[in-house]
């Protein structure tokens, strides 16, 4: 360990990263019997935590699991974490911020148990700020992936739970066809569900159409998105959208909790107005004003930087 290296939060302990290990017979590992939720930090100070929060417990309420600790205690370890580690940061730097939980180590039969009760890990990431910083001075190819996304009849779409093997494989499938765009999985009906870790949205004649949450993660940036539109008069409707009605939209983008709003440039190929379009824009300022920092000047900071 040095001095310099972040911490994370163990089963009730802050711990270097390197020493926060699970066993393998953690039932995340062998059955992905597992939850998460994912924040980010603006200026490294977490953005709708509570709503996080508030999501990680109804993901365990759904997978039937107490973890021992309320609400409260999520939250203040998430942030006593993150105070922890914020002088890690560099220069326009941020957090991904996760609550990871497992229903813990399975036991051995006839054997004294490997550790009591769940797995709790609270971790700090910090954004791929430099690998992105592209899709915010082009906007993002987006590709209808082969793969159709896990149905709500056979896994809760609502859940956040630790079974990303469907959007791996259906971005895995997207990459070998298009190298650098991103895949959008249909649902299991063959309307548009979500990005790959991220809600879509379509604009069409100055409306935004984002899919209902009946087959899709209710995202909090999407929730974020909503509400800005609500409160600034910009027409918003949550509906079943076809992949022709998205094709013949005007501009289109990904919510999620890193990329908070990012225009698409093209869809299979047929472009949108990308990072011009008009909507996305007002409402990328918008979202901005509310993180109290410049979300794309901070992506393109990096690109700055060399990155790209
Ligand atoms: N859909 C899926 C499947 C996701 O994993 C995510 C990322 N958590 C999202 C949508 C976007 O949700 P949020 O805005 O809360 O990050």
């Amino acid at each position: 360990m040095t001095t310099q290296e972040r911490l994370t939060y163990l089963n009730g302990s802050f711990v270097p990263e390197s020493r926060a290990l699970l066993s393998f017979r953690d039932a995340g590992f062998v059955y992905g019997d597992s939850v998460f939720d994912t924040a980010r930090t603006f200026n490294g100070k977490i953005f709708k935590l509570k709503e996080h929060v508030d999501r990680l417990f109804e993901s365990l309420d759904y997978i039937r699991l107490d973890i021992g600790m309320d609400r409260q205690e999520v939250f203040d370890a998430t942030e006593e974490l993150v105070a922890r580690n914020r002088h890690l940061l560099g220069p326009d730097e941020d957090y991904w911020v996760s609550q990871r939980v497992s229903r813990g180590a399975n036991a051995i039969d006839g054997e004294p148990p490997i550790q009591d009760g769940p797995t709790v890990v609270i971790e700090c990431t910090p954004l791929p700020l430099r690998a992105r910083a592209t899709m915010f001075r082009d906007g993002i190819d987006a590709v209808i992936a082969p793969l159709k996304r896990i149905p709500p009849e056979a896994l809760s779409p609502n859940a956040k739970t630790n079974n990303y093997l469907n959007s791996k494989l259906a971005q895995m499938e997207v990459t070998a066809i298009r190298p650098g765009a991103w895949a959008l999985q249909l649902d299991i009906r063959g309307y548009i569900a979500e990005g790959i870790g991220c809600n879509a949205f379509f604009v069409k004649d100055g409306t935004v159409y984002t899919p209902r949450t009946d087959y899709v993660l209710p995202g909090i940036s999407r929730a974020v998105v909503l509400d800005l539109c609500r409160d600034h008069n910009i027409p918003a409707v949550e509906m079943d959208i076809s992949y022709q009605f998205a094709a013949n939209a005007q501009e289109a983008f990904f919510t999620s909790t890193s990329l908070c709003l990012c225009p698409l440039r093209s869809l299979n190929g047929r472009n949108y107005l990308g990072m011009a379009g008009p909507v996305a824009k007002r409402l990328l300022g918008l979202y901005s004003d509310l993180a109290g920092l410049d979300i794309a000047g901070q992506y393109l900071a990096h690109l700055r930087a060399g990155a790209g």
